[in-house]
């Protein structure tokens, strides 16, 4: 394969559209590029009050329980 064809196959990978659902904001989209850059989206991931539990589990360095504990979740066992 030519550098030339490499390059448009690169092209056209990165150009697809990729349909999927976004756990943040609890919707479906028809191209991942576009929703990442939604109003509604960005607002969420620019909000730290919304990444508050992640980050104290970060920070202590917690055990999977202590993350399930701080968010409500009752033990798997
Ligand atoms: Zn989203």
């Amino acid at each position: 394969m030519t550098r030339k064809a490499r390059s448009k196959l690169h092209q056209d990978v990165c150009s697809v559209r990729l349909p999927g659902y976004c756990e943040i904001c609890q919707v479906k989209y028809s191209d991942q590029k576009t929703h990442v850059q939604s109003e509604s989206h960005l607002q969420f991931v620019s909000n730290d009050r919304n990444f508050v539990s992640l980050d104290l589990l970060i920070q202590r360095r917690s055990s999977m329980d202590a993350f399930l504990q701080l968010n409500g979740a009752s033990e798997l066992t």
